[in-house]
Formats: C-alpha cells, structure tokens, sequence
C-alpha cells in the first residue's frame, strides 16, 4: 500500500447495477487522472479466461449472476491496490458490493478521502443496454449494437480485436444480477451516505455529459 497523506491522490469508487455505464466512464476518468481502473468483473472474468484456480473457483458464481464470497474479493482487491500503478489512486469498479466488502476497503490505509460516486439509472434501461452491449475482446472497450438481435460490427472500431457477448448478459442472468444489486446496494449505500462521501450521478445522459458531471464533482472534492 502506498504511504498515506499524499493529497495528490484520488480515490473514487463507483457504484451502480451492471449495465449503468461504470465501467465506460471508469476507463474515461482512469485516463483522465491517470490512476488504474481496477474492475473486479474484468479481474474474475479474466481469470475464468485463463482456467486459473481463482477462475475455477467463481467460474459457477459469475455465471449465475450471484456474487463472490468477502473475504475472496477483499483479500484480491487489497493485493491490486498494493501495486505501485496505484500509488496515485484508483478507481474502483465493482467493489465494494456489499456492507462487508465496505467496511474492509475502510479498513485499508488508502491516503485520502473515497469519493463515492452512485449511478442512477433505471432497471429497463438496463436490461435495453445489456441486451445491445458487445465487448471487445482484446481492449475490454464495451461497444453498443443497434438491436439485441443485431450483431452489429463484428470488430472494435478502436483495435480491430473481436466483438462478442458477455455470458451474462443474457436477460434472465440481468435480471437476476439486478436483483441481487438491488439486495446489496441499500446498505452499502447508506453507509457511505452517513459519511457523506457519496454523489448521485445521473447515468442516463450522452457518454461526455455523464463524464462531464463525474469529473465536477471529482474536482469539487479535490478542491473543497
Ligand atoms: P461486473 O463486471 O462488475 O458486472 O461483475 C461480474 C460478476 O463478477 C458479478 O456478477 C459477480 O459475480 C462478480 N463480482 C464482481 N465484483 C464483485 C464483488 N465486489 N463482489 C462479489 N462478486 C463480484
């Protein structure tokens, strides 16, 4: 872990249902700020990729579209925020996703303030996105395709790698990884609400307007 009381640092933590738009606007501000956007989804997902023994282990979990236990997520998360990239910061996309995993990161000596920032978006929304959502496999850049149905180009317009579906992004896993989202989040919410770290996003506008709000209310916090 980095020394603390560096006030350059920016730790941001996102949360929100799948499909809200985090991950997009993570890489966007990653870039911006120049701290790693570290997605624990992208962690797990490469890790079944590579049939390690974490991917193994949570394999069945990611594909039910329910969670990874605690103290696994914790302990994985604690050892990417030890990497000298994060010396800067973060941002964190998909963790904490429970009261559990909260109080952990709490619990670590980050060296500034979480500004936690919630995304706002509606259930039917969600479940139009990820039935349109396509993801690179080389760069991990999530693309949108005109129709559910459609396929849409099959290479990313920025590396040219290949376009395919996330597994769980078909509308019975959605639902049940809104559901177990919509479980989750009141607390995790509420406990960093009593602390006041927390902003509200609208996640609904075009991609710069939704950066556009991220970014005032990142620099806000860094110049109170
Ligand atoms: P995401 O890409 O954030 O939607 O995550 C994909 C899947 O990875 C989730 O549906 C969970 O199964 C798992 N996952 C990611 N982050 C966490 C976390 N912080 N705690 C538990 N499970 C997680």
């Amino acid at each position: 872990m980095p020394p603390p009381g560096e006030d350059t640092r920016i730790n941001i933590v996102l949360i929100g249902p799948p499909g809200c738009g985090k991950g997009t606007q993570a890489a966007r501000i990653a870039g911006r700020y120049e701290i790693p956007h570290i997605s624990t989804g992208d962690i797990l997902r490469a890790a079944v990729q590579e049939g390690s023994a974490l991917g193994r282990a949570v394999e069945a979990t990611l594909a039910a579209g329910g969670l990874v236990g605690d103290e696994l997520m914790t302990d994985l998360v604690c050892e990417r925020l030890d990497r000298p990239d994060a010396r800067n910061g973060f941002i964190l996309d998909g963790f904490p996703r429970t009261l559990a995993q909260a109080q952990a990161l709490d619990a670590l000596p980050c060296g500034a303030a979480l500004i936690v920032l919630l995304f706002a978006v509606a259930d039917t929304e969600i479940l139009r996105r990820l039935g349109t959502r396509r993801v690179c496999a080389t760069c991990r850049l999530t693309q949108s395709v005109s129709s559910a149905v459609d396929a849409g180009p099959d290479s990313c317009p920025y590396c040219g790698g290949r376009l395919e579906r996330r597994k769980d992004d078909d509308p019975e896993t959605v639902r049940r990884r809104l559901a177990t989202y919509a479980s989750f989040a009141t607390p995790l919410v509420a406990h960093y609400e009593k602390r006041a770290v927390l902003a509200s996003i609208n996640g609904l506008g075009a991609l710069d307007e939704v950066t556009a709000a991220l970014c005032t209310h990142i620099e806000s916090r860094r110049r109170p």
